[in-house]
């Protein structure tokens, strides 16, 4: 069973210190939601876990199947059954979904035998109506340019599409939830869910509790400046969205003091 270790993480951007001593455990088959208000480094989390080189560890660890990865480049971390679904994904004209893919797909068989001949177009295609039939997308989709011009529900469907195809063991989801209308957070919701199972872990990180009224974790956990400071089953969801996180900040605040 893969699982993923964050020990004590301190992370740095442009000399200023965002991670402050972050610990967090997420295995295969469950499902994590990571709350915070903004600014408290959620993205810088994620960014960090994937080996975004913007990003500087500069103590902790990060255990991904028994590994330590800090030093692993991104692809090799993607190839090890690490994904990561943008906050903001980026376009790429003149890229099709389906192309994009298929490179995705091909680049990772051929990391593992130079010799691969890449994957045969008509398994690739079926496949991909699979993932999008469950993902209830339009077969046009994938022949689209990825993200351009794209709404906010259909390039968060893309993430998902992505990660349905790569079928990672973790996967990291940045608010997913980020400017999406009702309907198109429960088809991004069901398509989470549809994946979601003994097979993926995965850390849902989100601002509101809106989107946990349709994906459903098992643990939460609160974010704040720079570490998680509590955690629990999903009542605490629900207790953010009823008190908000002055309480938590308060009771961080008490904590802080007492320390010293
Ligand atoms: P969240 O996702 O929880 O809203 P972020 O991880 O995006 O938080 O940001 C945490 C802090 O790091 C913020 O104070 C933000 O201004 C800062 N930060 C994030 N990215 C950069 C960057 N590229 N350069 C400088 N500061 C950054
Ligand atoms: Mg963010």
């Amino acid at each position: 069973m893969s699982e993923l270790v964050i020990k004590n993480l301190h992370v740095s951007i442009e000399g200023k210190e965002i991670l402050k001593g972050l610990d967090l455990t997420v295995k295969q088959g469950e499902t994590h939601a990571l709350m915070g208000p903004n600014g408290t480094g959620k993205s810088t989390l994620a960014y960090t876990l994937m080996g975004h080189p913007s990003y500087t560890v500069t103590s902790g660890e990060i255990w991904f199947k028994d590994k330590n990865i800090i030093e692993m480049p991104v692809d090799e971390r993607s190839r090890l059954g690490l994904f990561l679904a943008f906050q903001y994904p980026v376009a790429i004209p003149g890229v099709t979904v389906a192309n994009f893919l298929r490179t995705a797909i091909n680049a990772r068989r051929r990391a593992e035998n130079p010799q691969d001949k890449g994957i045969n177009i008509l398994e690739f295609r079926n496949m991909l109506k699979e993932k999008m039939e469950m993902l209830k997308m339009d077969n046009a989709f994938a022949g689209r340019y990825l993200n351009d011009g794209f709404s906010g529900g259909e390039k968060k469907r893309a993430e998902i599409l992505q990660m349905a195809a790569l079928k990672p063991e973790i996967a990291i989801l940045d608010e997913t939830d980020s400017g999406l209308d009702i309907d198109a957070l429960r088809i991004v919701a069901d398509g989470v869910n549809a994946l979601t199972g003994p097979q993926l872990g995965a850390l849902v990180i989100t601002h509101y509790q809106r989107l946990l009224n349709y994906i459903k974790p098992q643990f939460v956990h609160i974010m704040l400046d720079g570490r998680v400071v509590e955690s629990g089953g999903p009542d605490l969801a629900l207790h953010l969205e009823e008190q908000g996180y002055d309480w938590v900040r308060e009771k961080y605040e008490e904590e802080k003091t007492s320390i010293r």
